[in-house]
């Protein structure tokens, strides 16, 4: 028989009871954690979100509490009246914050049951044994772990955070629609079937890009908004369906004054974080990342950047390198401190990881080891020397070499960069390391459609410089050039986590639509998705630009979590399903009838 709540109220959490409350009289309600019988005595560690209190209940002192404490079972709920008493000495635990008291129970109340859990909480860390659909699928019993709930409180404070700063800085939070038409941020769309209009959808946003313009063009002049926005991507372990984005959008703004608000907004929410937090940001061009770091989300909290020897192997004869430089190629290396001593199993691992990234090989050099590879029997004693210095190696050190075209070369280097760093730790704990890198590119060449796509959004205005390029590509027909147009974009990366993106847009009618015929879009497909905001940019638009900062990334780095659904209360998986709600489902051929659609396989 359950005992009922009754009129009964908790006069203390479990995570509350300190050494001066001794002699008082408390009720505490939780679950119980664990349970350990000694003979008259019976010992409870009750668990509620703030924190695990040991209850005893003894036979001589509350006979009938203590009948039913021993039927007392794991994650049952219980509520406790009792007198918090100070701990005999050496029972003392240090590790707990109510490690000094413990109640002496006088009545307990059983007010639910529970079954045996599926997996045990304690050993499930955040290093789990459990598997991790396992947890989903009970995702309510993992979210009693109080690795979760730390990281959900977290997550709720950075929320207060943002919303506070951008209150203060005259921002208004402003909500959009979920039902609404596609808005491109270069993901498939989650479209909504009407039943009203039968045949027509809703697209769920990928981001309220076009709407939080719209509130400038309306003269709201300082939007924001903790925005869930959907992307029906492809399966990544990192990624989302739907996810939180700080949104903001401000007018009569250029690039300075976005900085300056998401450096504020960031430094006021990393102040949850022990690790120190400077502003401004330094600042790296798209370019300069890609050349120096082969990424555009560079983790400069070391060294180790990419070197371009392509100078240096003109008129090499060793093959590989002849065959790269003659077809357009690069060559460049890293340098790995003191990695001079790598086993043949080392490199061969290094080997297969480069090639992951479309490398043809990875080529070595060891200075001061006696091992050597064909590329330095080819290049002999004194070119190694050389290119050592151009490297900026050392004895000691080893060189990684990868010879291809630009991307392969910035791709596979860049991976094994972090990857090296990883192995000989050369990543700093404990701090944090943001950066913007600035003048992405406007379009990236698509090899599947042959077409440019935009590679922020359409909406990214261009930097002036780069205009007549611009102008010569659409209305010359050079579209090669597209390729070469910097956007007035940029993104804020921390430890090599892009946090997220933003740009200056576009505020003229008319240049929009040229970006949208140089993307490939007909006039008439430009109209049909995107007239109406077409139309509204023709009605006093004033120059605007904003950000959008991924909370969960933020809420991560706060965590110390690399897996993104440790911040989210409900995570689906990584390939997009609710293993709890068994989502997504099927729905009843009635509700199709009514929507008009039919299953076609
Ligand atoms: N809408 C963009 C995104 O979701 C951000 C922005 O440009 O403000 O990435």
């Amino acid at each position: 028989m359950l005992d009922p709540l009754g009129g009964l109220e908790r006069t203390h959490t479990c995570g509350e009871l300190r050494e001066q409350d001794v002699g008082k009289d408390v009720v505490l309600m939780g679950w119980a954690a664990k349970k350990r019988d000694f003979g008259i005595f019976t010992f409870i560690d009750l668990r509620d979100r703030y924190g695990l209190t040991q209850v005893v209940v003894s036979e001589e002192e509350a006979e009938d509490a203590h009948t039913k404490a021993k039927s007392v079972r794991g994650e049952y709920v219980v509520a406790v009246k009792g007198t918090v008493v100070k701990r005999e000495e050496g029972t003392v635990n240090e590790k707990l914050p109510t490690g000094a008291v413990e109640v002496r129970v006088i009545e307990i109340l059983i007010l639910n049951e529970a079954k045996t859990l599926p997996f045990e909480l304690e050993k499930s860390g955040s290093q789990n044994l459990a598997s991790e659909d396992l947890r989903l699928k009970y995702r309510y019993v993992d979210l009693r772990r109080r690795f979760l709930q730390d990281n959900l409180m977290v997550r709720a404070k950075a929320l207060r955070k943002m919303r506070e700063f951008m209150d203060s800085k005259g921002f208004v939070e402003i909500e959009t629609p979920i039902l609404l038409k596609s808005t491109p941020e270069g993901a498939r769309d989650f479209v909504v079937p009407s039943r009203i209009h039968s045949g027509k959808f809703f697209a769920l946003p990928q981001s309220p890009q076009i709407l939080k313009q719209i509130t400038m063009i309306s003269g709201l002049d300082r939007y924001y908004q903790l925005a869930r926005c959907f992307r029906d991507e492809d399966l990544r372990a990192d990624r989302q369906p739907e996810f939180t984005q700080l949104d903001i959008e401000m007018s009569f703004a250029n690039q300075e004054m976005v900085f300056r608000v998401m450096e504020g907004v960031l430094a006021e929410v990393f102040s949850l974080s022990d690790a120190k937090f400077e502003t401004p940001f330094p600042r790296m061009t798209y370019a300069d990342a890609m050349r120096r770091y082969g990424s555009d989300k560079p983790d400069i909290r070391f060294g180790m950047e990419l070197i371009d020897l392509s100078g240096e192997f003109e008129g090499t004869d060793f093959p590989p390198f002849a065959k790269t430089l003659e077809a357009g190629g690069e060559i460049k290396c890293i340098v790995a401190s003191g990695c001079a001593g790598y086993s043949r199993k080392i490199l061969d691992g290094h080997q297969e990881f480069v090639k992951r990234y479309g490398a043809s090989g990875l080529a070595w050099i060891k200075l001061g080891d006696e091992t050597t590879s064909s590329l330095m029997k080819a290049l002999g004693e004194e070119k190694i020397n050389s290119l050592a210095e151009a490297a900026g190696a050392e004895n000691g050190d080893a060189i990684f070499l990868v010879a291809g075209r630009k991307s392969v070369v910035a791709a596979s280097l860049g991976a094994l960069r972090k990857e090296i760093a990883k192995a000989e730790d050369l990543v700093p704990k404990g701090v944090y390391k943001p950066l913007w890198v600035t003048e992405f590119p406007m379009f990236e060449f698509n090899e599947d459609t042959e077409n440019y796509d935009p590679m922020h959004h359409p909406f990214t205005s261009l930097m002036d410089e780069d205009v007549p390029l611009f102008k010569r590509a659409i209305e010359g027909g050079e579209k090669d050039l597209l390729g070469k147009i910097r956007a007035v974009a940029y993104d804020i990366v921390i430890n090599g986590y892009e946090i997220g993106s933003g740009s200056i847009r576009v505020h003229q009618s008319e240049i929009q639509s040229l970006i949208f015929k140089a993307q490939g879009l007909t006039p008439e497909t430009a109209r049909e998705r995107f007239g109406f905001f077409l139309e509204a940019l023709e009605y006093g638009t004033p120059p605007h630009g904003g950000f959008a900062a991924g909370v969960e990334r933020i809420v991560m780095l706060l965590c110390g979590t690399d897996n993104i659904r440790d911040v989210l209360a409900f995570p689906k998986t990584a390939s997009a399903q609710d293993l709890m709600m068994d989502s997504p489902g099927e729905v009843d051929k009635d509700q199709l009838d009514e929507l008009g659609l039919k299953i076609a396989t």
